[in-house]
């Protein structure tokens, strides 16, 4: 047992400092890749549901821990942004998926970011700057956000906002379905755009009510002019209902997994090609 700072006594668990070794272990290889540039991007295509033809990419973070191996980016996202790593590794994804977009002329990029980094003021000023050096019109960005920070910061979230559609940036509302999302928001923010989350794709063929929540949610963004994607589409029942309800965009092991960017040109080639 020891004591805290109360003069009371309490268990004492090992395990705990094992876990919180074991974080700051993790949290130190994460600061030494993102420094040594080792964070890698793997893109996955999105496609137009009326003719199946790619039309962007969003860009999704991958580390390969050394002695480990691939770490989920649900595991080391969440460390990044709760120590502040989030910025530079916010960077170094959009940095090289802007790079990487000049050789596709034909697509779009969509990029995640965290509320910690859209809380940064010189936020907008980097993305401006990253945009320039790649010369890529900034149409061509979608910056996906969840909601979380629109809910907590309204007011600066809404300028942000603001100064990013300036720009000509798209932002798109992330996971949407899956937290606590009101019309309100949606209204009050006008997103360019509506992602919906998969787990309110998974089960719609299957189940009648998922089938109506969808319907719902999707005629909801498109009444408020928000078009839509789908995110999680898997199988060919799935995107021909999502098509109906009115999905403009799918997403989905169904059309691709999250590649490196070879497979992506071959993609490009196969769609506009032929
Ligand atoms: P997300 O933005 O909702 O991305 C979708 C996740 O679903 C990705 O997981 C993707 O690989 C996965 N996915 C795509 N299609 C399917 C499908 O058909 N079925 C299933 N079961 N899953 C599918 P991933 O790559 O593991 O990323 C997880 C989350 O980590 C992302 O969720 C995003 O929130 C976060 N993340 C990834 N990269 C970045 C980044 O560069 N910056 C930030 N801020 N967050 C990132
Ligand atoms: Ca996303
Ligand atoms: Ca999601
Ligand atoms: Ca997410």
């Amino acid at each position: 047992s020891k004591e805290d700072g109360r003069g009371r006594w309490t268990l004492y668990d090992p395990s705990m400092d094992d876990e919180r070794e074991m974080r700051n272990q993790l949290e130190l290889d994460l600061r030494a890749a993102i420094e040594r540039q080792e964070i890698g991007v793997a893109y996955q295509p999105f496609v137009r549901s009326n003719n199946g033809r790619i039309a962007g990419v969003e860009a999704l973070a991958r580390w390969t821990r050394e002695g480990y191996g691939p770490v989920s980016p649900d595991v080391f996202i969440p460390v990044a942004e709760s120590t502040g790593l989030i910025d530079l590794l916010g960077m170094c994804v959009l940095r090289s998926a802007c790079f990487e977009l000049r050789q596709w002329p034909e697509l779009t990029l969509s990029v995640n970011v965290s509320p910690g980094q859209f809380r940064d003021p010189a936020f907008v000023g980097r993305v401006e700057e990253i945009l320039q050096a790649a010369d890529i019109e900034p149409r061509r960005l979608t910056l996906e956000l969840t909601e979380t920070y629109f809910i907590q910061n309204p007011a600066r979230a809404r300028q942000t906002l603001e100064m990013l559609r300036g720009m000509g940036i798209r932002v798109a509302l992330d996971d949407f379905g899956a937290g606590f999302s009101s019309v309100g928001y949606l209204r009050q923010f006008g997103f360019d755009r509506v992602k919906i989350d998969k787990t309110l794709v998974q089960d719609i063929t299957e189940n009648q009510r998922s089938a109506e929540l969808l319907h719902a949610t999707v005629a909801l963004a498109r009444a408020l002019d928000m078009p839509v994607t789908a995110e999680g589409v898997e199988t060919g029942a799935q995107a021909d209902a999502l098509r109906l309800a009115g999905c403009e965009l799918l997403q989905g092991y169904l059309f691709g997994r999250p590649s490196p960017a070879e497979e992506i040109t071959r993609i490009v080639r196969q769609s506009y090609d032929s």
